[in-house]
């Protein structure tokens, strides 16, 4: 198996997730004692956070292909970046790892692609649904994006900063998120992507309200699992051949 290098701390709720769920599938995909070969570099969230609240994108950028690098010197081959929101800033991160960096909107295109899926509503944070990075990422493997309500934008936004990226997950932020979903599906979603790698640990379930739901932590786990158990020559291929949609 090959070294996968988790950049995380975004929040360490979710990397701690991103950690057991690499163990668990690398587990179930070789047998007995096998785990995965990786490395983990947890940033302070605080620090970061404060960039992306002072629109410090650049700043933001620059220091996480600075601790991406330190992976790839400890001999990572598959980079994953734990979170969507910072992957508005992963350009120098495809720039200098190509097909070693596993970008997450690819990893979830291509799974709302292969459940049929063409109207996705998209959760995550302010900046996932709000700007372009993410949702034209999806638009570019041919899917229909639809965000919510500005109002519900701000609670779903709200829920992550004050509560998920915390550890507190309340049966009230669960009926909110909930309702959330019910009106993208009433708009017409056949699917909702939880585009940020804390929500699935508030809403731990494959479906609701008829429609499928993506949850992004585990979909990228199990694609940096494939990447790094296929043959290194093919490798890139296989991670990526279902993700890029002609
Ligand atoms: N983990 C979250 C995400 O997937 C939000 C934290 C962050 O801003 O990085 O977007």
């Amino acid at each position: 198996m090959r070294r996968i290098g988790l950049l995380g701390g975004m929040s360490w709720e979710s990397t701690a997730e991103y950690y057991r769920l690499l163990n668990e599938i690398a587990a179930k995909r070789l047998g007995g004692l096998h785990s995965a070969d990786l490395i983990v570099r947890s940033v302070d969230f605080a620090e970061i956070e404060e960039m992306q609240a002072g629109g410090e994108w650049e700043r933001a950028g620059a220091r996480l292909a600075a601790e991406a690098a330190t992976l790839s010197d400890a001999g990572a081959e598959v980079i994953v970046l734990a979170t969507n929101t910072m992957h508005k800033v992963a350009g120098p991160l495809e720039e200098t790892y190509g097909d070693r960096f596993l970008h997450l909107g690819d990893t979830t295109a291509a799974a709302v692609g292969a459940a049929g899926v063409g109207r996705v509503g998209l959760l995550g944070t302010g900046f996932t649904m709000s700007q372009p990075f993410y949702a034209d990422r999806l638009r570019g493997h041919g899917l229909e994006v639809t965000v919510p309500a500005q109002r519900d934008q701000d609670t779903v936004h709200r829920i992550i900063y004050e509560e998920l990226c915390l550890g507190t997950f309340l049966d009230s932020s669960r009926q909110a998120y909930l309702a959330v979903i019910d009106r993208l599906v009433a708009d017409g979603c056949e699917g909702v992507i939880l585009g940020c790698t804390e929500i699935e640990l508030l809403l731990p379930m494959e479906t609701y309200a008829g429609v499928p739901l993506f949850p992004t932590t585990r979909l990228h786990c199990e694609a940096a699992v494939e990447m790094a158990l296929s043959p290194r020559d093919q490798r890139c291929v296989a991670a990526h051949s279902s993700a890029r949609i002609a």
